[in-house]
């Protein structure tokens, strides 16, 4: 007996559930991973680093599943690769293999659930059976629910539940190795495809401090482990290497989310704070793909349908500066261009441009949302949506509407010597840092000083975030009859 198994978002072959459970259950199993024309084609550009970081631990998984072979002397290995829509590819490939199952990791973003249903129908109706397993998360949708078996809509009371279930066997991998054998070599005559013949260009990916892989994913990790002690303290300062830079990682599967959280619950039992917080960002994790998974509507809606009363502006020459790091207010532009020239930006600064998006410049929420999902390296549809609604205001457990984040006094406390602010933006390398966190503030002999042109070589800034805040006041305020 024969079995496939279809990587999506989870590019390794160690602690694997769908691998382990198809391993355990036949004698040949096959792995296969399938670029997806139904996403790549939708893609606005040809030059995607996400589409090259998969495509690099594409090759390094179909390595990994040889080299799995080859240490428990199976003849197999490998990873087959197609080219196409997934549904149709997966339901070819598994009739033309003669398996009797495929089975998968669960996804639970609501088109990746609809695909995944017409897979499953597609199969049986060929007599092959379909199943799906926990993989990507800790605990799932219905595991962790209120004493009234609802879903939780407030972090706190969440994580605590969270904490609660969170249990040895909730952490402990999937012993795959131990079953390795039973990996089948790919059909005669499979190759990798290669990026181009994907129809994609190559990408600054290789240039980042981002390597790739289960390897790639390893390696951060053993350099975040001593450094995850002072997490709770460093984690706000984009300047500083506080963070775990993990994220592109867990999006794609490329480390085990149970591995993570097994390494800060360790810690943590012995008293580390920064390890700590860092498993409370692991639930963030957890709680967004629950609040996704059973609120699908929040893709295009506000989670509090009365949010959708908002009247959010067009303004579009504001959202021309915002997308192009021209505001005139550093913090906003530097981490802008952190994100265009990295596919990276930090937690701090996206909940700072998300405010300034829609509460300095009133623009709406979901236009931000899209951007990121086209720039993010480690987009992910259940946090940044999520993200995206706590810094409007408009999500569950959302930062409330009156409380508004000051770019300028955001930038002094979390970027104090200007760090990160000048690596992005070397046109201001010369500004004192006492007027880095808001140039066009500097009187005209100060600014002649330093040789800034504003207007020039820096922007003024394209509103004054007073009025700006005021009138986000005013644009909320029909809602505070409700709050
Ligand atoms: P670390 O600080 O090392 O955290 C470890 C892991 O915890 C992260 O890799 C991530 O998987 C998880 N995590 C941390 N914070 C959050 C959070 N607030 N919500 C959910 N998971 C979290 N994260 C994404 O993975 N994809 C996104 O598309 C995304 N969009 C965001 C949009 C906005 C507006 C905001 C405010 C946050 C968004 N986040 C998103 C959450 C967070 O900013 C990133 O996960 C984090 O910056 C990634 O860096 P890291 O891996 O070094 O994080």
């Amino acid at each position: 007996p024969a079995a496939l198994v279809w990587m999506r978002r989870d590019l390794r072959c160690d602690d694997h559930a769908a691998l382990y459970h198809a391993l355990r259950r036949y004698q040949r199993v096959y792995c296969a991973f399938v670029f997806d024309t139904d996403i790549l084609d939708a893609l606005p550009t040809r030059s995607d680093r996400r589409v090259a970081f998969i495509h690099a631990s594409v090759q390094s998984l179909d390595q990994e599943l040889r080299a799995l072979a080859a240490r428990s002397g199976a003849p197999g290995g490998g990873l087959i690769v197609r080219h196409g829509p997934a549904p149709a590819c997966i339901v070819q490939l598994a009739r033309s293999l003669g398996v009797q199952e495929v089975l998968t990791n669960r996804d639970y973003e609501p088109e990746a659930i609809a695909r995944d249903q017409r897979v499953a129908e597609a199969l049986r109706a060929t007599g092959i059976a379909f199943s799906d397993y926990k993989d990507q998360v800790l605990l799932e949708q219905r595991e962790v629910l209120t004493q009234q078996g609802q879903p939780y809509s407030v972090f706190t009371p969440y994580k605590r539940a969270w904490l609660q279930k969170l249990d040895a066997f909730q952490l402990t991998p999937y012993p795959v190795a131990r079953y390795a054998s039973h990996l089948a070599a790919p059909p005669d005559g499979e190759r990798l495809p290669t990026l181009a013949d994907l129809g994609f260009e190559a990408t600054n990916l290789a240039q980042l401090p981002l390597p790739t892989g289960a390897q790639g994913a390893q390696q951060l990790l053993q350099d975040f482990v001593p450094r995850m002690a002072a997490y709770h303290e460093a984690r706000d300062f984009p300047g500083r290497k506080g963070v775990s830079y993990l994220s592109v990682h867990l999006r794609f599967g490329t480390v085990s989310i149970r591995q993570l959280a097994a390494l800060a619950v360790q810690q943590a039992a012995q008293g580390s704070e920064g390890a700590q917080t860092w498993l409370s960002e692991l639930a963030w994790r957890d709680f967004y793909f629950m609040i996704l998974w059973h609120h699908p509507q929040v893709v295009t809606q506000s989670f509090r349908p009365e949010y959708d009363r908002v009247q959010w502006d067009e303004a579009p020459e504001l959202w021309q500066a915002w997308c192009e790091a021209r505001t005139g207010y550093p913090l906003v532009d530097a981490a802008m261009r952190q994100l265009l020239q990295t596919g990276y930006m930090h937690n701090r600064l996206r909940m700072v441009v998300a405010s300034f998006l829609t509460k300095d410049l009133g623009i709406d929420w979901r236009r931000g949302e899209r951007f990121f999902a086209q720039h993010l390296n480690d987009y992910d549809l259940a946090a940044n949506n999520g993200g995206w609604q706590w810094a409007a205001s408009t999500g569950c457990d959302a930062q409330p509407w009156f409380r508004i984040f000051n770019p300028v006094t955001q930038s002094q406390k979390f970027d104090p010597d200007g760090k990160f602010i000048r690596r992005y933006l070397p046109e201001l390398d010369r500004v004192p840092d006492r007027h880095l966190h808001f140039p066009a503030a500097m009187k005209p002999l100060e600014l002649q000083a330093c040789g800034l042109r504003l207007g020039q070589d820096y922007p003024w800034p394209v509103v004054d975030h007073a009025s700006a805040r005021e009138r986000t006041l005013m644009r909320f305020h029909f809602l505070a009859r409700k709050e």
